[in-house]
C-alpha cells in the first residue's frame, strides 16, 4: 500500500500525521537517524538557552512595594532546576530508550504516530503536571496536607534539646546515600498503603495505563498524598536538607521514567537488589490479579525483606485494571471519579442517611 493510500484510510485531520507515520514504517532506520539529529539540535538549543539565561535573567530581583523591600535570590539555580526535568531529563530518557529498543518500538513513535486513548491520557497528564497545574490542584484536593513538611519538627527538636535527629554528622556522600535508602524504605511502605482498600482508588489511575511510554511515570491523580508524604514528613523530621530532597526528586524521577520504558530488561543482579527494572515494574502493573501484587519498591531489597518479590516479568505482560476508564481526553472526569471514590471510601456506610 502506498503512503498516499495508507494516509487515505485515516480521517482528514490526521492525514499529515498518517503520512509521516507511513514514512517511518517505510524506512525506520532513516526515521531513527532523523530523530537522533533532531534530538542533537534540541539539546544544543536547550544548552544555549540555559547558558544564555545567566546574561538575560538577573540572579536576584528586588522590588520596593509601598516602602517595603521584597527580594528573591538564587534565580539562576531555581530556573535551571525547573527546566532540568521537563526539558532535559525526559527528552534524554525518551532518546535513550529509543536507542535501546529501536525506533519502531519506541515510546516516541507510539506517542507521535500510534496514539491510543491510554497514551493520549499519558500526554495530557504529563503536560498538566509539568505546567504545575496538577501540583496546585493537589494542594486543594489534599486539604493542604501536600504542603506539610517534617523539617520544622526537626528544627524545633534541635532548638529545644540540641539533639539532631538527622544525618548531618555523617560525611556528605554517606548522608546522601542514607537519605536515599530511607526514601526508598518510606516509598515502599506508602506504595504498599496505595494498594490497600482505602487508598487504591487514589493509585488506580496510575495502574489504568494500558501500555508503557516513558512518561507513563507521570500518570497519577493529584489527590494522592501517600507518595508525597514519604518524602516530606518522615524525611523532614529526619532532617533531610532541601538540596538533598531536590536531588532525590531528580534521581527518583529519572528512575520512574526508566521503569515505565519499553526496555525489555530485568537489569540482572542490579535489578534483583538495587534498582527496580522495567520488566519487574511491568509485572507490578499486571492486569491479572489472581496472584498477590509484587514489586513495590524502587530498591528491590525491600521487596525481598518484606516478602513482595516475585521475579520474572516481560514487556509482553498485559497491564491495566478491570475498572473501566474512558482515557483519551476524558482525563478530568476519570480523575474526578477516582477522587470521589477515594474520599467517600473513608465515610462509613449510611453516614449521611437521614433519621
Ligand atoms: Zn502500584
Ligand atoms: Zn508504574
Amino acid at each position: 500500500m502506498s503512503v498516499e493510500e495508507q494516509a487515505g484510510r485515516f480521517p482528514l485531520a490526521n492525514a499529515t500525521t498518517s503520512v509521516a507515520a507511513a514514512a517511518t514504517f517505510r524506512d525506520p532506520d532513516a526515521a531513527r537517524r532523523r530523530t537522533l539529529i533532531a534530538f542533537g539540535y534540541y539539546f544544543v538549543l536547550v544548552a544555549m538557552m540555559l547558558h544564555g539565561m545567566d546574561s538575560i535573567l538577573p540572579d536576584r530581583i528586588t522590588v520596593i512595594f509601598f516602602g517595603r523591600v521584597y527580594s528573591t535570590g538564587n534565580i539562576h539555580n531555581q530556573a535551571v532546576g525547573a527546566c532540568l526535568f521537563a526539558f532535559i531529563i525526559v527528552p534524554a530518557a525518551i532518546m535513550g530508550e529509543m536507542l535501546i529498543v529501536g525506533w519502531v518500538n519506541s515510546s516516541l513513535r507510539h506517542l507521535l504516530f500510534v496514539r491510543t486513548p491510554s497514551s493520549r491520557s499519558d500526554l495530557i497528564v504529563f503536560l498538566l503536571w509539568q505546567c504545575h497545574v496538577m501540583a496546585a490542584v493537589q494542594v486543594l484536593l489534599t486539604f493542604g496536607i501536600a504542603l506539610l513538611s517534617g523539617l520544622w519538627v526537626h528544627d524545633w527538636l534541635l532548638a529545644q534539646t540540641g539533639f539532631d535527629l538527622g544525618l548531618s554528622a555523617m560525611p556528605a556522600p554517606t548522608a546522601f546515600a542514607g537519605y536515599v535508602l530511607l526514601f526508598t524504605f518510606f516509598d515502599y511502605w506508602t506504595h504498599r498503603l496505595d494498594h490497600t482498600r482505602y487508598f487504591w482508588p487514589s493509585h488506580r489511575y496510575h495502574h489504568s495505563a494500558e501500555d508503557f511510554y516513558v512518561i507513563t511515570s507521570n500518570r497519577g491523580t493529584p489527590g494522592v498524598i501517600t507518595a508525597r508524604l514519604a518524602s516530606t514528613i518522615p524525611l523532614g523530621i529526619l532532617g533531610m536538607p532541601p538540596e538533598t530532597a531536590f536531588w532525590i526528586y531528580i534521581l527518583v524521577g529519572t528512575h520512574h521514567l526508566v521503569i515505565h520504558s519499553r526496555i525489555d530488561s530485568d537489569f540482572g543482579w542490579a535489578g534483583r537488589y538495587l534498582l527496580q527494572s522495567p520488566v519487574h515494574h511491568r509485572l507490578h502493573h499486571i492486569r491479572d490479579r489472581s496472584l498477590p501484587t509484587a514489586h513495590f519498591s524502587l530498591m528491590p531489597v525491600w521487596d525481598h525483606l518484606f516478602g513482595t518479590w516475585r521475579g520474572g516479568g516481560s514487556q509482553r505482560i498485559v497491564i491495566g485494571v478491570d475498572v473501566p476508564y474512558r482515557h483519551g481526553f476524558w482525563v478530568l472526569p476519570d480523575l474526578w471519579r477516582d477522587y470521589r471514590e477515594f474520599i467517600t471510601g473513608f465515610i462509613p456506610a449510611g453516614f449521611f442517611r437521614r433519621r
